[in-house]
């Protein structure tokens, strides 16, 4: 038994060393927390998954002060056409060249390995972070003071135990965090085997174009993506009847490209059948037992949002895990997690099985219906990002759960470089606040920006008829204050421990 008066190891043992559990120990590791990440492989996942990630994605790589080594492995997406079987557009969804509020573009293509290895890398430049590769968790104990992890070294059979605060469950699909919390999953009902290929062009063939295309055709609906470098993507419905293994033999597989490539012009570097799942925890937190990313939901790729709401899983709990092991907040705080991050991942999840629908023509007019009709012009789509779920943003205060913009300063850096993974205060004018009220927020460590270091603040806070706003860590508002009673209301809010009494 665990001899519960022994110090704990750790504060935070992450289960998982994929994009998301490599993204939380990056922020966990910027927060300096005691972390351990343990991984049952030896290197990154090399099969073919996700391809696409977003501005709100860039953002937190940023945060963990990785983007500029992001940027040469990644591509602009022009956006995604919908076609029907004779090849007429029927959805448009094009991504707009121009930064977006978050300071980066709307869609980026990758390779997620690429992005896999650059976040791993990332880690060594916290010393408290440390990883475990070929280490399989099998066992989790806890107790009210914490977990105990047991955990095979895969290369030896040495079985180890250790004792941390809290355990996230990072460990894809198939948790075993999961099954500990004793959670099961809320089916959204939409489970398809598809086989996804990746080929490397032997030549460039401008031809197939930078767009991605969705081939909305009843007899074999199919995508087309554009990779970066000289990869490209299918991905290719399997109908019931056909053999997993059979489709993924080379001669089926150049049987089902010959419409766009045929062998000579490329190599193919894997091809694999997924099922394409719809599902969410019904609990993400057990006490000292969490889930992010695959382990909490799972979706169809069709929005290329499954890896992303991973990353905005880590980027809204390590904050709070910090504020949790540093005595900062209470352990309640944690409960926000879930409230506010499964609404959220449950709307994208939904539209992403409506576009299926219009892709594998089975539910065409629901799913176009997404989109804005336009007479004599294929509907278009422009997705909104969800709100947060009602959790710790959420309240009587304006604006609370939305997503900040990224504001870029007198100087022209980018506004998040100056607060880092911080609360920051956004004012039209740093008089508004007494002296005393400015000496609490040094105190509290939140950053004050206001208009006269962005112009932008000003527009921003007019445009929205607020006076002030409280922005966490995670770039999502807290909440704003039209007068000066909210204004001393979201000062107090700001400066007290982020704890339950607002989370509530
Ligand atoms: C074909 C396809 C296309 C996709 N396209 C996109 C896209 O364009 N955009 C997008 O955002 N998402 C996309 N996704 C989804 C995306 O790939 C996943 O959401 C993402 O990889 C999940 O990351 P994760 O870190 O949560 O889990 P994983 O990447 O699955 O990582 C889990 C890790 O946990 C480890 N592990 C598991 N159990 C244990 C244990 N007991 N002990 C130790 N280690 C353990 C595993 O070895 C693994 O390394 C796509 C997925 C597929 C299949």
């Amino acid at each position: 038994m665990q001899d519960k008066s022994a110090a704990l190891d750790l504060d935070v043992v992450i289960v998982g060393r994929g994009p998301v559990g490599a993204t939380l120990a990056n922020l966990l590791g910027l927060c300096g927390v005691r972390t351990l990440v343990l991984e049952r492989e030896a290197r990154t996942y090399h099969l073919p998954r996700a391809v696409h990630f977003d501005d709100e994605c860039m953002r937190v790589f940023q945060t963990i002060g990785l983007a500029d080594a992001i940027l040469p492995h990644v591509i602009l997406s022009p956006g995604m056409r919908f076609v029907d079987a004779e090849g007429r557009l029927i959805l448009d969804w094009p991504r707009s060249k121009d930064l977006t509020p978050m300071g980066w573009h709307l869609s980026y293509r990758f390779h997620q390995p690429d992005l896999e290895e650059i976040l791993i890398d990332g880690l060594r430049r916290w010393p408290q972070v440390e990883v475990r590769n070929c280490c399989d968790v099998f066992a989790l104990d806890q107790d009210e003071r914490g977990v105990r992890v047991r955990y095979e070294n895969l290369t030896n059979g040495q079985q180890s135990e250790l004792y941390a605060a809290f355990v996230v469950g990072c460990d894809g699909a198939r948790s075993l965090v999961r099954r500990f919390i004793g959670s099961g999953m809320d089916d959204l009902g939409f489970h398809e085997r598809w086989l996804v290929i990746d080929a490397l062009l032997n030549h460039d063939r401008p031809d197939l174009g930078d767009y991605s295309i969705q081939h909305c055709d009843p007899r074999r609906p199919a995508t087309y993506i554009r990779g970066t470098g000289n990869r490209r993507r299918w991905e290719i419905t399997v109908h019931p009847d056909e053999d997993a293994q059979a489709v993924t033999q080379p001669a089926k597989v150049w049987d089902l490209l010959s419409r766009w490539i045929s062998p000579g012009e490329a190599e193919l570097e894997r091809a694999a059948v997924y099922t394409f799942h719809s599902a969410i925890a019904k609990q993400w937190r057990n006490d000292r037992l969490l889930l992010a990313g695959d382990s909490a939901h799972q979706t169809p790729p069709f929005l290329g949002q499954g890896m992303c709401a991973g990353i905005r899983d880590a980027a809204n709990l390590a904050w709070k895990l910090r504020d949790v092991v540093t005595g900062r907040a209470d352990a309640r705080l944690l409960d926000s997690y879930q409230r506010e991050r499964s609404p959220h991942v449950r709307e994208f999840i939904e539209l992403a099985i409506r576009l299926g629908g219009v892709i594998n023509t089975k539910a065409m007019e629901a799913g176009l219906a997404a989109g804005e009709a336009r007479d004599n012009a294929p509907v278009k789509l422009d997705v909104r990002k969800p709100l947060l779920g009602p959790g710790l943003a959420s309240g009587s205060l304006p604006l609370a759960g939305h997503l900040a913009p990224q504001f870029t300063l007198a100087d022209g850096r980018r506004g998040d470089d100056r607060t880092g993974y911080a609360n920051l205060l956004l004012l039209d004018k740093a008089a508004a606040l007494s002296a005393r009220v400015r000496a609490a927020l040094v105190q509290a460590e939140i950053d004050v920006l206001t208009g006269e270091d962005a112009g932008e603040v000003s527009r921003w806070l007019a445009a929205h008829n607020v006076r002030a706003a409280l922005i966490r860590p995670d770039r999502y508002v807290r909440g704003a204050a039209r007068s000066e009673a909210e204004l001393d209301l979201l000062i107090a809010t700001a400066c007290a421990p982020a704890d339950v009494s607002t989370a509530a």
